[in-house]
């Protein structure tokens, strides 16, 4: 049987907590292979982004049409992308690509605080992405940032604020809950002319990076294997809570231990 391939155009992680490392292990894992283009190289560990280089453009170019030129793709993922001039070629690159879906997850900011996609990057996202995107899965504090407003607290807040997301162009909107209070993470698919969804899981404590990758990554992959957008974003919410639950089981005891 042959696995469908997804593209993925994303930053690199040293630590493989997030980013490109987090991408391919979800596609892996769900059955799909990849090609990959890397948008910018960081350094970086739990704590902190010590330092990032951006390929030159010229290379990132060249990267996406090496990617695109080696095979079909069943559909594309996009995280990182740094700066304005990355978001552009991106942009150009799958402007011709036709009917295969593309997620975007808009990474903006770090867990611990650096910024991985500049403001001159948000606007031309809004601009020259976000009417790309099949699907852009948010968090509360991106999608307020990308809309210009306060980060929204409860029900009907959120979905005016996925609402105004959809504005500028994508099909869909799943605004993540992962970051707002209560028992149930709760997420919510906003589409143009239809009712809102909503996709609920048990909240897990614990603060494992890199879940907003592996979800955009599973719902590329449910996409790549032929399941409607719902479909696809009911089994990856799915499987991404057992990702979290198996990092927070506790560690099996040291057998050389006392
Ligand atoms: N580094 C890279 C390259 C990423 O793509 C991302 C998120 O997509 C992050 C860091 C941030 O991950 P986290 O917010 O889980 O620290």
């Amino acid at each position: 049987m042959t696995l469908p391939r997804v593209l993925v155009i994303a930053g690199s992680d040293t630590s493989g907590g997030a980013g490109l490392q987090r991408d391919l292990t979800v596609l892996d894992r769900l059955g799909c292979t990849h090609a990959s283009v890397v948008t910018a190289l960081t350094a970086q560990n739990d704590h902190c982004v010590a330092d990032m280089h951006v390929p030159p453009q010229k290379f990132l170019g060249t990267q996406l049409c090496a990617a695109l030129a080696s095979g079909p793709v069943a559909a594309v993922k996009i995280g990182m992308l740094a700066d304005a001039p990355t978001v552009r070629s991106v942009a150009a690159a799958l402007e011709g690509l036709g009917e295969v879906p593309i997620i975007l997850d808009p990474v903006l900011v770090a867990t611990s605080g650096r910024t991985l996609l500049d403001r001159a990057g948000q606007a031309e996202l809004k601009a020259r992405l976000l009417p790309l995107a099949t699907l852009v899965t948010p968090n509360l504090d991106e999608c307020a940032v990308l809309t210009g407003k306060r980060r929204a607290s409860q029900g009907l807040e959120i979905e005016a604020q996925a609402r105004a997301l959809l504005e500028f162009g994508s099909a869909a909107v799943l605004l993540k809950g992962g970051h707002a209070k209560g028992a149930h993470s709760v997420d919510l698919l906003v589409r143009r002319g239809e009712e809102v969804r909503a996709f609920s899981a048990p909240r897990i404590a614990g603060n494992m990076r890199g879940t907003g990758c592996a979800l955009a990554s599973a719902i590329a992959a449910r996409l790549a294997h032929g399941d409607s957008l719902e479909r696809a974003i009911e089994s990856a919410k799915h499987w991404v809570h057992g990702l979290i639950s198996e990092a927070n089981e506790p560690a099996p005891p040291d057998p050389g231990g006392a």
